[in-house]
């Protein structure tokens, strides 16, 4: 089944490549970024865990213990963590580079592009706050677009919002399209959380 699922993300890592590539004035990731990486929740799938986990295999012993401290640490912060939703930074980014960028799941490619918002409007990435991807034509005090700056900018591809939602990326539709299961989904961290209770 992970076969038929590794097809499923090549699918989607070209729909990606192309969304990406008609964007790229607006497009500021680099490799040693990473902050889509940190603080934040990663929703995984069982067989996107599975895959991620895959990739885990092919690492050195010094990349492998550093993620196991990563995972144990944020356990332990998770653990004492009395809010409703825990943030965390991503186990597997070492050194600002996601350790198994091959094998990341859907959310993880999604990083950086723009949304619909609940306004109808284009919604930049969080990134763009930070001076990142669509911060050169954010509207002032906002995270939609700003017509006026793309004009100035005089770039012939033109901003455009994707449906990357996770639920889109991960409906039901791809699993009969492609017959494979996702299986169960939660946060990352807590696929680690339900391995350490065995
Ligand atoms: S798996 Fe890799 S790309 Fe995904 S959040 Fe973690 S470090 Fe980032
Ligand atoms: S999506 Fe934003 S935060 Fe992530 S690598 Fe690209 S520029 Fe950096």
């Amino acid at each position: 089944m992970i076969e038929n699922y590794i097809t499923y993300l090549n699918f989607l890592s070209k729909k990606f490549d192309k969304f990406f590539e008609s964007q790229k004035p607006y497009i500021f990731c680099k490799k040693g970024c990473g902050k889509c990486c940190q603080n934040a929740q990663f929703p995984y799938s069982q067989i996107e865990f599975e895959y991620l986990m895959r990739g885990t295999l092919y690492l050195d012993i010094k990349t492998k213990e550093a993620i196991v401290n990563n995972i144990k640490t944020t356990l332990d912060a998770k653990k004492n963590f009395e809010g409703k939703k825990f943030l965390y930074d991503c186990p597997f980014l070492i050194d600002n580079v996601c350790a198994v960028y091959d094998y990341r799941g859907i959310v993880c490619r999604s990083f950086g592009l723009p949304t619909v918002g609940e306004n109808g409007k284009i919604k930049a990435p969080f990134c763009c706050f930070q001076g990142l991807n669509y911060s050169n034509v954010l509207e002032d005090g906002g995270n939609t677009i700003s017509v006026e700056k793309f004009k100035k900018l005089g770039v012939k591809e033109e901003p455009v919002a994707f449906n990357i939602s996770y639920e889109f990326l991960t409906d039901p539709d791809f699993e009969r399209g492609f017959n494979f299961s996702f299986g169960e989904k939660k946060p990352l961290i807590d696929w680690f959380e339900e391995l350490e209770k065995v």
